[in-house]
């Protein structure tokens, strides 16, 4: 299984990125055969035209997700515009996509309904991702929701070149991930980024703490017995616990175990669970992270230039 998954250089990470994207898709390290991780910072170019900005962010990102646990010598990570194949093969898939399919994507439309400032890099965006995929003969890409009609557009422009010049590509199977329950953030909502309810994996202890203490709770008093199964905090703190320990936690809630008390303890747990990445975050030096991902670009590189050689044969340019 040959497996790959882009990360967006943006903002910061929150809980819910973490169990419910970072977790499952690190377990692919242990199991594939071939795993890329990569930062997509062409990607980020079409929204952020701010150099300081996205030179701090990538390097960011590659801090975080090596912090909490991607790690460089199970998998290929890399930053997307290190390896110049990608928007090399873009640029041959684009003669091939009918501007029909990129008319239809949901996430184009969404942006622009929202008036969003558009490009023709937004627009392209499909093609880009499909490159991407292609390149390194992806069978699966683990994806959120959102993200499935991309991965389709994909094996369509593969399916169309194929047909067009031979088998040459491997067509990708979107991987949605049903099964992760959705975190929920200190509202009770959905977290996200979006609607400010979120706890942040690596910010300062300060910013955690104020986070987990204004989880938003119903109004029983200290000693009531309380319902973990709709308490926010109880959910949060569940992600943490094998099923026994989340069982004996639950009994205290029904026993009475006050709200303040409640996140205290999660605090607790959350500081403790997450010390090692923290301090790792912390020890991660620019020029560190710099080096890695060029060790892991060259990687990517000599897999993508040969895929590239083939495509160069089929189409006749070489
Ligand atoms: P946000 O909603 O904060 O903008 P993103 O859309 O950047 O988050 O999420 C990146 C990935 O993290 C998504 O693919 C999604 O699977 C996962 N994710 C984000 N928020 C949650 C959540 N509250 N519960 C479960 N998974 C989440």
């Amino acid at each position: 299984m040959k497996v790959l998954s882009a990360m967006q250089p943006s903002g910061t990470l929150h809980l819910g990125n973490y169990f419910g994207s970072m977790v499952p898709n690190m377990e692919y390290q242990e199991t594939a055969q071939q795993v890329l991780y990569f930062i997509v910072d062409l990607h980020a170019l079409t929204t952020v035209h701010d150099a300081d900005l996205l030179r701090k962010s990538r390097v960011d990102a590659a801090r975080d997700y090596i912090a909490a646990g991607f790690d460089p010598e199970k998998s290929i990570m890399f930053f997307q515009s290190s390896v110049p194949e990608h928007t090399e093969l873009q640029w041959i898939l684009s003669t091939l996509t009918p501007l029909g399919l990129l008319e239809r994507s949901v996430s184009y439309k969404d942006k622009v309904s929202k008036g969003l400032d558009t490009n023709a890099g937004l627009f392209m965006y499909p093609v880009l991702m499909a490159a991407d995929i292609l390149l390194y003969d992806a069978d699966k890409v683990p994806i959120g929701k959102d993200q499935k009609q991309h991965v389709e557009m994909a094996r369509d422009i593969a399916q169309k070149f194929n047909n067009t010049f031979g088998e040459t590509f491997v067509l990708p199977e979107p991987e949605v991930r049903e099964g992760v329950s959705v975190v929920p953030g200190t509202d009770g909502q959905k977290m996200s980024k979006s609607y400010g309810n979120t706890i942040p994996l690596f910010g300062d202890e300060k910013g955690i703490k104020k986070a987990i203490m204004g989880i938003v709770t119903d109004s029983k008093d200290a000693s009531d017995p309380k319902d973990p199964d709709s308490c926010a905090i109880y959910q949060i703190h569940k992600l943490f616990l094998n099923v026994s320990d989340a069982m004996s936690l639950a009994d205290e809630y029904k026993n009475g175990l006050s709200y303040g008390d409640a996140k205290k303890k999660l605090f607790e747990t959350y500081m403790d669970y997450f010390k090692d990445m923290r301090q790792k975050h912390a020890d991660l030096k620019d020029s560190d992270l710099l080096q890695i991902m060029e060790e892991g670009a060259l990687k990517a590189q000599k897999i993508a230039s040969e895929k590239m050689e083939q495509v160069k044969k089929a189409v006749g340019l070489l």
